[in-house]
Formats: C-alpha cells, structure tokens, sequence
C-alpha cells in the first residue's frame, strides 16, 4: 500500500440554480460506488472533492430575479430560496456578498442531499468559483499557460450580444446563450458574418438576438499541435467507459480551436484575468484543472493555511515542485513546515483517479480539460480512468425546468423513504434505494427513462431480495452445524467462491449492473436453493453471509452496515478474497445440473455445438474429421457423452477432462 495515498474520485461540480436532480444523483451515485469500491478493495482511505461552479451569468440572473416583488411565490419555489433567505440576500449592499450568500445557501442545500444519498464526499473541501482563494489558482493556471506559449491573440468573427456588449460562446451546454427554436448542433458555425444551423438569444437578456461580431481577443490555444500530441498520448493510456467514447474523444481532441477566455467585468462573476483587469475568466476557463484545488480548498477551510499564502510561487511549489521551500514560505509568508505540509496534503489527492462526467462534457469540457492538465502538470497528474454517464429522459424527454418534468433528488428520497422501506432497517438504509436502482436498472453506455413507480418496483423487491439472502444465510447458520461436506455443500460453496471472482470483474469494468444481477439475483437463487438441502453448513453459510453483506457495501453501504452490525458484528467489511481450496469444480457442475435440470443439458450441447459449427464455418474442420473435446470436469466430459450432440455421427470424438481450460475447448486431432 502507497502510504498516505487516497483513492480520488471526481464528479463534474455542479452549477448552483436550484434543486439537485436525477442527472446529479446519477453522477455522484457512480462516483460513489466507484469509490467505495476501490477504498475497500485496495485498501485506502478516500477522498471525493465538494465544490461549486458559479462562474458566470446564472448567479446574478437569479438575484435579479429574486427582485420581482410581483411573481415571489413562483420564483422562490423556482429556486427552492426560502423567502428569509431572500430579504436577508437582498439587504446585502454589496453584490459579491449577495453571490456569496447565495452559494451558501445552495451549498447547505446540497450537503443535505448529497448526504441523504450516502455519497462519501469530503464536505469539508468546499469551494466554490466565486471565492478569492479558487481565482487566484485559476490566475496561476492562465500564467502558466502563458508560460508556455499557450495563450494567443484571435481575431475572427463570434457569437455577439449587444446588451452585454459582450461575446457569447455557443455551444451544446448552452452555458452562455439560450437557444430559440430548433438547432442543428452540427451545423452551428459563422458563415459569410451570419450565425448558421440556430437561432439563439442572450441568456442573461431574454429576447436579445446573438448576432456576429468582429473581435480581437486573448485565447487558450487548444489548436496547439504539441499540446495536442501530448494529449494524444496520455489518452493512449487511460481507460474510457464506455470505451466507445475513446475514438471521439481523441477526434474531439485534434478539431479544438483557439478558445477566447476573457469577458467584461460587469454582469460577470469569475477570477479576473491576470492579462486585463477589466475583463473576467468565462465559465469553461476556470473548469479545467478545478479538481485538483480540493486539497487546498480544505487546508484553507481547515484554517492550516491562509488566502494570503496563495501566490504564484506557493502553487509552483505545492503542483510542480518548483522552488526552494524557505524562500516559497518566506515569499508567501508562511512557514516552512507550513509549506510542506500543504503540499504533501495536497500530493496525497494527486491524481484523480476516475473523474467521471456527463455525456454533455464530452464536446467542450473534457478536452479541454485533457489539454489544461497535459500543458500544466506533469504525465502522472492524468486522470487514469473517465467514466462518462448516461442520460436520464423523462417519457421519452428532455428533462428542463420550463416542461416542468424534472425529477428532483429530494422528491425522490422523501419518496424512497415512504415506499421503499424494508422492516428492521433505518429510513437512510432505504434511501440506499436510488443508488441500487441506478446501479442495478440499466448498463451504463445506455440511456434510460425515468418512471416513479418502475423505480419503487425494481428498487423494492431487488432490495429484498438482497436483505432475505442475507437474513437467512443469518438466521440458519445459528444453528447449523460444520461437519464433512457433502456434493451439495460444494456446489455451494464453489458459487459463493466463483460469484466473488465475477462480482469483482464486474465492479472493476464499473459493470456495476451485471455485479448485482451476480449478487441479488444469482447468489440470492442459489442460496434458496441450497437452503432446501438437508443439512447446510455452518462454514459455508458464513462465508457467503459475510460476502453478500460486504459486496453489497459499495452500491448499498446504509443496509449493509446496518446488516453487518446485526449479523456478524465482530468483523469489518472488507472486499472478499476468494479461496481456491474453498471451490470443487466437479460438484459444482453436478450441483448446477440438478438444480438448473435440462436447462443446463441444453448449455452445455449447444456450447459444444457452436464451437464445433463455428470451426466448419471457419473450415477449419470438416466431417469425419477426429476431434478432441476437452472439458474442465470429468462431470461435463461424462454428461456431453451420454446427451450426444448432433454432430456425434459426423465426427470421430475423443473425450477427455482436462483442468488447465476453463470453459469447454474443442481440438482437431492431428
Ligand atoms: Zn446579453
């Protein structure tokens, strides 16, 4: 174990404009399963970044809003503000105070959800975008780029409103522009100084067209081709799920253009830019590197350090190991210890180990952050893994405010709780109820759409079946007994074994689905099962008990916990191990053929059948040819010679055991 290290994982912060959704819940659900799941099999303590992005126009809308003495009612439910918090908002004189107060609020909002989720976040690391401290790390990150040759002057045609005498990127998030009517994304473009494939208006000023502007500006250079080839690299080497992402991202990657960065001043929150202080860093240019300051945003919450020793030379020294630590401590006045204590804390969140992000980052904010970390921070600081998710649809829509259709987080868990809960387990075990839906329902690389009562159906009976496996595995092995095993005990326990080794392929895959259709439905099956045979060990019931309650951990840890208190409260959930002594391959496959009947006769011909087919389609045999077919057990070799296939007068066979192979192998003899 790499001491000190953590297991990082980071979820794309969230925008504060109101109530967190389904989309959100998907997100830090997937993050937190991943989580869990690597601490407790690698054996590391944790570490899951909280912080908000408030960069931009959306804040200062919302205060504006806020204003309208005449529609209050809808516009307090709009944003979930509680008509207190408004009046003492809006008496703050000063607009960065009523910015701030604002993402407070939010921030207390979402701690509340996101903890009633279960996701194990590191509260304490909070920063938001808006605050001093995170502008001057997004200052650092600019003059570096600059550094580097990385920041250019543009001068083309763009995305222009009037109003805010300002440019406008347009772009699938619509962070910046609303879009009016239908919009062809694939042919937005500035063509002959007119906008193609949309119509858009202002966000902040409803109504405005966005008409094309000449300007000249200062831009990050994401058309850098040695940045670009080095970005290339990196990805070589770093997992994408679903993997069909990878061959887009890296065109995505190679087709950036050069990005304008900065913004008027006025009606914008964000760092100022370290090239003009009339101008600010826009909403995509502040959101590359975020995850890698939640180390210092909690040293600064944590009062270890202070605003003060944030300068440039600290972050060098701290990032990139530049600097002699007396003169940085001396230059941003701290001491040295201080100094090297902050970076140590702030190496051990060094890499992100998955960062996982939704399916509309694809096009702007991952490359642009693959190229940010490329051209800043050395190889290793590349996240090893990027998990993107799903949408989640609403009867075959888009989920938005203004249809009105969105499912909310906190709906959803006073929901759970009413209609998901389990006897003898806490209300907060059956808000574990979202993630196993979200985990269990549906593959990742698939959309999927939403239905309460689909939701309360799946969620509830796979929930129970989880707990009865584990209550009755509980409940019988009191007073079971240990003694010789029979083929039936061995049978089971080599389930128990050879589900472990599955659950855990799947849970690395982050399959997190097909790890519980292995866990609640297959193991749960069996378990009956072997329950109605005569004498079930004590031994055997043991192990599985503690694997399904440790195995349930990462996508249930409220009921597991609670589980693992009452069941075996002298052990620790840790991610199971499997035990080769512990696994009887020929009982097994006599156990599985008793239970499954002639289900598993037809397995196992036709298994045979389709390898024999698929070598003539490959004419790599033919008839009268002699074969070689070789099975792990004797059990398989024995059964597949009494049931015969249908190619048994076409062939000469030769059956024989042998254990090297794990899956039924078929040779021509020579
Ligand atoms: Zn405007």
């Amino acid at each position: 174990m790499d001491s000190g290290s953590k297991f990082v994982v980071n979820v794309a912060y969230t925008t504060p404009s109101g109530r967190m959704h389904i989309g959100h819940g998907l997100g830090h659900t997937v993050s937190d399963v991943i989580l869990r799941y690597e601490a407790l099999k690698q054996e590391k303590d944790s570490f899951f970044g909280f912080g908000m992005h408030s960069t931009g126009k959306d804040l200062i809308k919302i205060i504006e809003t806020l204003k309208d003495e005449d529609n209050l009612p809808q516009i307090l439910k709009r944003y979930n503000i509680p008509q207190k918090k408004r009046d003492e908002l809006l008496s703050l004189p000063d607009l960065e105070d009523q910015v701030d107060t604002l993402v407070q609020e939010y921030e207390s909002q979402y701690k509340e959800v996101i903890k009633k989720m279960g996701i194990a976040m590191d509260f304490d690391s909070f920063f938001s975008t808006n605050q001093e401290a995170n502008q001057k790390y997004t200052q650092w990150t600019l003059k570096k780029l600059n550094d580097s040759g990385l920041i250019v002057e543009t001068e083309s045609e763009r995305p222009y409103c009037a109003k805010c005498d300002d440019i406008k990127h347009i772009d699938i998030d619509l962070s910046e522009v609303s879009s009016v009517g239908q919009v062809k994304w694939d042919e937005v473009r500035i063509q002959d100084g007119e906008l193609q494939g949309g119509k858009f208006e202002c966000r902040l000023h409803s109504g405005e067209p966005i008409t094309v502007k000449k300007r000249k500006e200062r831009a990050i250079n994401y058309a850098d081709e040695e940045t670009q080839n080095k970005v290339l690299k990196l990805i070589k080497n770093m997992k994408v799920r679903p993997n069909k992402y990878k061959e887009n991202l890296e065109e995505i990657v190679k087709t950036r253009l050069p990005k304008p960065f900065e913004r008027n001043s006025e009606g914008n929150i964000g760092a100022t830019s370290p090239f003009d202080p009339d101008k600010k860093v826009e909403a995509l240019s502040d959101s590359n590197i975020y995850m890698e300051f939640y180390g210092i945003s909690q040293l600064i919450n944590n009062q270890d350090i202070k605003i003060d020793n944030l300068t440039d030379e600290f972050f060098d020294y701290v990032y990139l190991n530049k600097g002699n630590p007396a003169d940085v401590a001396k230059n941003s006045n701290m001491e040295e210890t201080d100094l090297i204590k902050a970076k140590k804390h702030v190496q051990e969140r060094i890499p992100v180990d998955v960062s996982v992000l939704g399916f509309e980052h694809l096009g702007v904010h991952l490359p642009f952050s693959l190229f940010t970390h490329a051209a800043v921070f050395p190889d290793n600081y590349f996240f090893p893994e990027c998990v993107v998710t799903s949408h989640i649809t609403k009867k075959g829509e888009k989920m938005s405010k203004s249809k009105g259709n969105v499912v909310y987080l906190d709906d959803l868990l006073d929901l759970s709780e009413k209609e998901v809960s389990i006897k003898g387990l806490s209300k907060e075990a059956s808000y574990d109820s979202i993630r196993f839906f979200l985990s269990y329902y549906q593959s990742m690389d698939q959309d999927f759409d939403w239905d309460d009562s689909n939701f309360i159906r799946v969620s509830l009976s796979g929930m129970k079946r989880h707990v009865s496996s584990i209550r009755r595995s509980g409940d019988i092995k009191q007073s079971a007994r240990d003694g010789d095993l029979n083929y039936i005990d061995k049978w089971f326990s080599t389930l128990d074994q050879i589900t472990v080794d599955k659950i855990t392929e799947k849970m690395d895959e982050r399959d997190s689905r097909k790890a519980l259709v292995e866990l609640t439905d297959i193991r749960t099956k069996a378990l009956n099962n072997y329950l109605t045979s005569e004498s079930p060990k004590k031994e055997i019931l043991s192990s599985f008990l503690k694997n399904q309650i440790s195995m349930g951990y990462p996508v249930l840890p409220r009921v597991s916990e609670e589980l693992r208190k009452e069941y075996i409260p002298n052990e620790q959930i840790t991610w199971p191990k499997t035990n080769e002594e512990m696994k009887f391959f020929e009982e097994y496959e006599r156990g599985e053929h008793e239970f499954k009947g002639k289900d598993y006769e037809k397995n196992i011909v036709g298994d045979l059948n389709s390898k024999i087919g698929r070598m003539m389609g490959k004419k790599e045999i033919k008839p009268g040819d002699s074969l070689e077919i070789l099975t792990p057990t004797q059990y398989q070799s024995t059964l597949l010679q009494k049931l015969k296939s249908p190619f048994s007068g076409k062939f000469d066979m030769d059956f024989q055991q042998n254990q090297t192979y794990e899956e039924i192998m078929v040779r021509k003899k020579l």
